[in-house]
């Protein structure tokens, strides 16, 4: 289970098309040959007031449709497909057998191969979850039962809720264990109560994969009981503009408060069972979820409780085990929730496995020593500086805001720290073994070794050096605990940056994903938080009141956007991300303005520096989606989807509509009273 708080710029899992470089090329005395946006990516019939996302992207768009193999497709895959090309070098080079026991290349290789070992793993059917199924139906009273909790947990099965320790949000100097609801095998609680046949279809279409998963485990299970359990856990679960609500989900328990809230779990054995010491006080994120709790594990331990939890070991199960079974989870969660047509080629399919597992970092580490760029981390580093010389700026000159506040904020942004490349203290895996025999035992390997890694932490000072996410991931993120931004190796490159690139194209791009995390800092949850990482207000009351109408503004447009005709986006599930765009964009504008000072004016392919700034950015959100990935996006995905990411932002911006004459009374450019300038 995620944290609460980490804000990534993209939830993409992650072809090129460095189409020709001649029309592109800013010839100027200065920084000759440097590359310019892409022009040949443009839709030139289109009215750059009208859809400037269009306008930037349209031949772009028109020539990548989505591959069948994926469910969107745009930069970050481009860039993701490249780091893969890489990726299966070190894989296929450390599959190879005799690799020292222990060292990243047996670990890795190892894994890689016990992964595509197809005839291995059919044979082993369903061997290795056999003892949790037998034990699903063996416990008899409730501390057979915590115990029982405790390992599928400790194996990453998420069922009924779950545990994970993270940095006290309240007390930046120790950590806490938080529980939270869990369990649920649709995308969401709303999946199981909304009305249109979109969500009928989906409900039916469920039932029916989980009568098939049984089969094909060859065990048996009522999908009605099942189901209908899960939809009373759903009953009572947070949906997901809820669960953006942090105050609303910090709340304290003390051991003996907790015993009393969900008595039917004794709470002592679980956490034994889990290895970690016993709490004295606990943070639970829903309280009405763990009342309910006891209604639905009950006294009897009904069939339908049992169905369940085999129905948990085996959906959670099925991407390690017979390829039947593998093809049967994609036909459900690929095909139908999100509209991929093909699975993807099964070295990918083992990366994306990596990606997810605790070796992620082993893998990065190999990545980074064969694929990094210390020139593009010194120059990033040094972009950095000027996005938060442009942001302080920015702040000190806000006319919204009153003195007190303003004081506030420039110290939280002074006090920002960053992560740029890799990390510098790697994970040590000297605990963890992997075989070349049996994938399914690596992969519970993995995450026992990720369980306990976590839980661990209870009781221990904060790690400031940690990583939330693997050096080679094409993406970056703020984590407000720490008050830090985090660039990954991943997205230190092309078209993100690119060191033959023209200031327009990289300030566009890396620029605005630096403002972008930067902006976390400041958007609706990132601004409860204060420059130590504790979550406590530092607002006046007057300017928070501004902030929240402006911020309001925002969610209207929002909710206005319809991806496909009769779906909105969810104006307040996106509004982080919303504001973190915004916000990031025009600060990377004025970073951008500051180079070009004392320079004249140079135009490319007709263009002047401000509209290939534009340009290069609205390039950087290209992206084409099949119709359900992007119902799904906006039914459970903070980010909006890519064509209001550019849209949205730039329909606020007083400096784009000059560089591009866009007039009052356009879809490009928001009315006077509703233009929502925040940072
Ligand atoms: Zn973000």
């Amino acid at each position: 289970m995620a944290g609460l708080v980490v804000v990534a710029i993209s939830s993409c899992t992650p072809k090129t098309d460095s189409g020709p470089a001649d029309v592109r090329v800013v010839k100027d005395d200065r920084e000759s040959n440097l590359l310019s946006a892409n022009f040949e990516y443009m839709d030139l019939s289109v009215d750059p007031s009208v859809d400037f996302y269009q306008y930037a992207n349209g031949a772009w768009l028109k020539n990548n449709p989505v591959p069948q193999s994926e469910t969107r497709y745009g930069s970050f895959n481009e860039v993701q497909d490249n780091n893969n090309a890489i990726l299966k070098e070190i894989l296929e080079a450390a599959r190879k057998e005799g690799q020292a026991k222990g060292s990243t290349a047996q670990l890795l290789g190892d894994f890689y191969h016990s992964c595509l070992d197809t005839v291995q793993r059919n044979a082993a059917g369903m061997s290795v979850v056999a003892d949790l199924i037998q034990q699903n139906h063996g416990f008899k009273n409730k501390q057979e039962l915590s115990k029982h909790l405790a390992m599928l947990h400790l194996q990453g099965y998420s069922v009924l809720f779950g545990a994970y320790v993270e940095q006290d949000l309240k007390n930046n100097t120790r950590h806490a264990l938080y529980l939270g609801q869990a369990g649920l095998g649709l995308p969401n609680r709303d999946y199981y109560f909304r009305d249109d046949e979109h969500y009928q279809h989906i409900r039916k279409e469920y039932q029916e994969h989980i009568s098939r998963s049984f089969e094909l485990a060859g065990e048996k299970g009522n999908q009605e009981g099942i189901f209908n359990l899960e939809t009373s856990l759903a009953e009572h679960s947070m949906g997901p503009v809820e669960l953006r609500d942090i105050a609303a989900q910090y709340n304290e328990y003390s051991l003996a408060d907790l015993e009393k809230l969900t008595p039917s779990i004794d709470w002592k054995l679980y956490f034994t069972t889990l290895g970690t010491t016993v709490p004295d006080t606990v943070i639970v994120g829903q309280p009405a979820f763990f009342t309910n709790l006891n209604k639905v594990i009950g006294t009897e331990y009904s069939e339908s409780l049992r169905n369940y939890l085999d129905w948990q070991v085996i959906e959670g199960s099925s991407g390690f085990l017979t390829t039947a079974m593998e093809r049967e989870h994609f036909i459900f969660y690929g095909k139908t929730i999100r509209g991929q047509k093909q699975m993807k080629e099964d070295w990918k399919r083992a990366i994306d496995v990596i990606n997810r597992s605790a070796l992620d970092e082993a893998l990065g580490k190999a990545f980074v020593e064969k694929a990094f760029s210390p020139e593009a981390r010194e120059k990033v580093y040094r972009m950095v500086d000027d996005l938060m010389a442009a942001f302080k700026d920015r702040i000190e000159k806000l006319e919204w805001m009153t003195e007190g506040t303003r004081k506030a904020a420039l110290d939280k942004l002074a006090r920002f720290t960053r992560k740029l490349g890799y990390p510098d203290k790697w994970t040590d895996y000297s605990s963890l073994s992997i075989s070349r025999n049996s994938y399914a035992s690596n992969v519970l390997a993995c995450r026992v070794f990720s369980r306990k890694k976590n839980l661990a932490y209870l009781g221990k000072p904060i790690d400031r050096e940690k990583w939330e996410m693997p050096p080679h991931i094409v993406n970056a993120y703020y984590n407000p605990l720490l008050n830090e931004i985090v660039f990954p190796a991943g997205i230190l490159q092309p078209p993100f940056f690119d060191s033959k690139a023209e200031d327009a194209v990289n300030y566009a791009r890396m620029g605005a994903v630096i403002g972008h995390e930067f902006t976390h800092g400041f958007d609706d949850q990132g601004a409860q938080f204060m420059a130590d990482g504790t979550f406590n207000n530092w607002w006046q009351e007057q300017d928070l009141i501004q902030f929240q109408s402006r911020t309001q503004r925002l969610v209207n447009q929002y909710n206005r956007f319809q991806p496909i005709p009769g779906v909105f986006v969810n104006g307040k599930l996106t509004l982080g991300e919303n504001i973190a765009d915004f916000g990031g964009l025009t600060v990377a504008y004025y970073a951008f303005k500051r180079t070009l000072k004392g320079k004249e004016s140079q135009m490319v392919n007709g263009f002047t520096p401000e509209q290939r700034f534009f340009i290069a950015f609205a390039q950087i959100w290209k992206s084409n989606a099949t119709e359900q990935a992007l119902r799904h996006q906006v039914d459970t995905d903070p980010h909006s989807p890519a064509k209001f990411r550019v849209n949205g932002s730039l329909s606020n911006m007083p400096e784009f509509f000059q560089a591009f004459g866009i007039k009052d009374g356009t879809p490009m450019r928001q009315p006077e009273e509703e233009i929502a300038v925040i940072w």
